[in-house]
């Protein structure tokens, strides 16, 4: 059987290996890509995969990519991306958008029905049980393409709901594990975009670094698995060789293993409920030697306690914290903000901010709008830096 896939975000660290495994792959036709502002590589990947359906979400790329590609259809901007997503006749969206910028597309594949490879988890931290509740009524299905959550979605399918006693998410601890707080000060960009296990693009590595990745992730998998914040637990696993765990009711935990790759899980994500290969080479612990684990230090990383904060205060805060974090992040990677000004900056802006219920998504992306005004208000005035 044959399954039409749209790719947003096709030229990113996501998208560039899903289309690895598409090449692989008779069953996955490509019926759409998009890409933030990389309009060449985005042609370059339409003529080599026959799409005749692009988007763009910058709007100067996307006049440039009309001009230089006229073998099919340009569309431009957030709303290009919503009808990319509504006209392209998909079966399946994998979404690898980076940001709050990935909740709208996501909305309007759930909201056709459209079956949803998520990589972007910000759409579940910001959307939370709006997106949730959106993929019951309209019985399309969600499939997590973060490795944590693909291991969980592997773990849990065969087990009753009462059967689980905890969620455990496994955390590198990214490149500055062990360092006190004091020692933190002053890291620098290169420092923090040195990942030592898994490549990713530039926010997510940053995110990893802080913590605040684990902190979004724990929010993610409370939605996608409907599992109380004191269930979900992390641990860090320098390795990344288990990519999370599941302790049941009985005492037994089953971990789910494998080589820090991510086109297992894009795998996963795109052939669910079925599996084909993928040419790595076999899992071998034995070459490996050993695996280790200690607990996450929750005073040199603050963020993943703002994120439990969020997490459990439910409402606006957590696409408040969001928000804060993309802004403070983005102003780091620019060097406007130092590290530990990352989770000042957070931390602050929920301060600042009334958490509301969310009754519609009109109320997040109002949230998300104001959260990045005060955040950006706090880097400029240099009160956090
Ligand atoms: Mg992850």
């Amino acid at each position: 059987m044959s399954r039409r896939l749209l790719i947003l975000g096709s030229t990113g660290s996501i998208g560039t290996q899903a289309l690895d495994i598409v090449q692989r792959s008779d069953e996955l036709e490509l019926v759409g890509l998009s890409a933030e502002r990389s309009w060449e590589q985005l042609i370059g990947q339409a003529r080599e995969f026959g799409v005749d359906r692009i988007a763009l979400a910058d709007a100067d790329a996307g006049a440039r990519a009309a001009e230089a590609w006229t073998d099919g259809e340009v569309l431009v901007g957030a709303e290009g991306l919503v009808r990319l997503v509504l006209e392209s006749g998909a079966d399946l969206v994998l979404n690898g958008l980076v940001g709050s910028a990935g909740l709208g597309p996501t909305v309007a594949a759930l909201g056709e029905g459209i079956d949803l490879a998520l990589a972007n988890k910000e759409s579940l931290v910001v959307g939370g049980e709006l997106v949730t509740q959106l993929a019951e009524a309209t019985g399309a299905q969600l499939i997590p393409v973060d490795s944590e959550h693909s291991a969980l979605h592997q773990l849990i399918s065969g087990e009753r709901p009462g059967a689980v006693d905890k969620l455990v998410l496994t955390a590198s601890g990214g490149p500055f594990r062990g360092r006190t707080r004091a020692e933190l000060e002053g890291v620098t960009v290169d420092e923090a975009l040195k990942h030592p296990t898994w490549a990713m693009g530039g926010k997510i590595t940053i995110d990893s670094a802080t913590l605040m990745n684990k902190g979004l992730e724990i929010i993610e998998a409370h939605h996608l698995f409907g599992t109380p914040y004191d269930q979900i637990d992390v641990v860090v696993h320098p390795q990344s060789i288990v990519h999370s765990l599941v302790l049941l009711c009985d005492g037994a935990a089953l971990a789910h293993l494998g080589y820090p790759d991510m086109r297992v899980p894009i795998s996963y994500a795109l052939h669910h409920p079925e599996r084909v290969d993928v040419p790595l080479r076999p899992l071998d612990l034995a070459e490996l030697g050993s695996l280790t684990f200690e607990p996450p230090d929750r005073d040199a990383f603050p963020c993943l306690r703002l994120a439990y904060e969020a997490g459990r205060a439910g409402g606006t805060a957590p696409c408040i914290l969001n928000a804060a974090n993309e802004v403070a992040v983005h102003a780091f990677l620019q060097g406007r903000l130092s590290f530990l000004g990352i989770p000042a900056v957070v931390e602050d802006t929920l301060a600042r901010l009334d958490t509301q219920p969310v009754r519609a998504f009109e109320s997040l992306y109002d949230a998300d709008r104001e959260a990045r005004a005060v955040a950006a208000e706090l880097i400029s005035d240099g009160v956090t830096a």
